[in-house]
């Protein structure tokens, strides 16, 4: 039977790195002439792109995969892999403790789909144990000559390089993506270009250490090259950058995002915290001064930058002074957009031999808080918008209470992490990708109403 036989269900947790990871198997899947359902229940195989790098994120996948396994038992459900980061970090142990999954791909294999459903297509034969799975993954993907992008949205995240060169001591993804390894700018420049010419108008770059991009290389290639030359495209349409690194941030990038029209003056730039002896314990002693620095020196080169980070709470040793220490910190710099982690111990790190530890209790409690101030500070700034101008992309029509509104986001709010804008009800039809100049009217929460001007 041929491929356009079979209807895929596919299933990508994690962050948007192994999205783009999900979106490239697709492109390969899609070549192949295979075809995708998002009725989960009806679809003859099953793909499940795991996220590993956290208790709660591995918990979330054996889950999906148990839920999908009791598909395969009660729907249509005939072929069930699994890829992804719990594959590359346990590919030891799964065949064994997950019985129902006819094929695990780890990282490096991710281009091996196809062949792996084409045999099930021919043979009706598993590929349980057919690929050997090796940890950290080493391989650097392009993407597929046709790009899926599965965002939903007039948006995409293009993943500009892959694995990370740090060793922050609690963190397991070097040794599940490996080192860092960049792609070429004029690989990249291609894929943003045929993104524009498919109609998307937001252009996400991302890896583990976006701002790390090009010093593997052996050519000129850094991140304020690459946004010159996306910059050249010209047109308009957004570039936001995500996961930046506190210490490789220099004069010539902030310049460079200042200067360049696409770009959005958004940096994402996870701090994990602010007490040095903290940074220390976390292998970023290096992080120490830029961390402190940070709002003062983008704000000098962007005075309307918008900032987002990440915290990093409960990790050992943080005693209830270094916590205030972060609490004063995020109260003295009033990030735009926060994001707050509870430190989780990791087989392999430094960290997890690390002690004191801290109470879960109190670990949560301290993300709770900091969560809570974060809110006061959002609804603040936001209510400080009322009566602004801006302009918005807009997303989609949505329904709301009252009646059907568009809903959009602002170059301040990237997609699927910050909060959104709904433009008040109107006649005129909007189309997703189109940017159009509104006035806030109010704030609502973490979001923004605004209406046409
Ligand atoms: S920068 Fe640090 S936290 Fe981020 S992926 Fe690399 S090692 Fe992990």
């Amino acid at each position: 039977m041929s491929s356009s036989a079979y209807s895929i269900g596919i299933i990508s947790l994690g962050c948007a790195k192994n999205l783009v990871d999900t979106e490239h198997m697709c492109g390969r899947l899609r070549e192949e002439g295979y075809r995708f359902t998002s009725d989960i229940a009806d679809a003859d195989i099953l793909l499940v792109n795991t996220c590993a790098f956290i208790e709660d994120a591995r918990r979330e996948s054996i889950d999906t995969i148990l839920e999908a396994a009791a598909i395969k038992k009660t729907g249509a459900c005939r072929f069930l892999v699994v890829t992804g980061c719990l594959t590359q970090r346990y590919a030891a142990d799964l065949p064994a403790a997950l019985p129902e999954v006819d094929a695990f791909l780890g990282l490096d294999q991710i281009d091996d789909i196809a062949d792996v459903l084409n045999t099930w297509r021919d043979n009706m034969t598993a590929s349980k144990n057919r690929y050997v799975i090796r940890s950290p993954s080493k391989r650097l993907f392009e993407p597929p000559p046709q790009r899926e992008v599965l965002t939903g949205g007039p948006f995409a995240y293009i993943k500009i390089a892959e694995g990370c060169n740090h060793r922050c001591a609690f963190c397991a993804i070097p040794a599940i993506r490996g080192r860092a390894r960049s792609r070429s700018i004029s690989n990249i420049r291609a894929e943003v270009e045929q993104l524009l010419s498919d109609g998307i108008r937001e252009i996400n770059l991302i890896s583990q250490d976006t701002t790390a991009y090009g010093r593997d290389r052996d050519d000129d290639a850094n991140l304020a090259g690459l946004l010159r030359e996306l910059g050249r495209i010209g047109g308009d349409f957004w570039i936001r950058l995500l996961y930046g690194f506190p210490s490789l941030i220099s004069d010539t990038l902030l310049e460079t995002m200042a200067g360049t029209e696409q770009v959005c003056n958004y940096l994402d730039v996870p701090i994990q915290h602010s007490h040095p002896e903290m940074l220390r314990r976390m292998g970023r002693a290096g992080t120490i001064i830029p961390v402190n620095r940070l709002a003062q020196r983008t704000r000098k080169f962007m005075p309307d930058i918008t900032l987002r980070t990440t915290c990093l709470v409960g990790h050992p040793g943080e005693t209830d002074a270094a916590f205030e220490h972060l609490r004063r910190f995020m109260d003295s710099v009033t990030f735009d957009h926060v994001g707050v982690f509870v430190y989780s111990p990791e087989d392999g790190t430094r960290s997890a031999r690390a002690t004191p530890t801290v109470p879960a209790a109190v670990a949560h409690a301290r993300r709770d808080q900091l969560m809570r101030e974060q809110q006061q500070r959002v609804i603040q700034q936001n209510e400080k918008l009322t009566g602004q101008s801006d302009r918005i992309m807009v997303h989609s029509l949505v329904s709301k209470t009252k009646s059907d509104c568009y809903v959009g986001r602002s170059r301040r709010q990237a997609p699927q992490v910050d909060g959104v804008t709904y433009i008040e009800p109107t006649t005129e039809t909007l189309v997703p990708g189109e940017i159009v100049d509104v006035r806030y009217q109010s704030a609502q929460g973490y979001d923004l109403l605004a209406e046409l001007s």
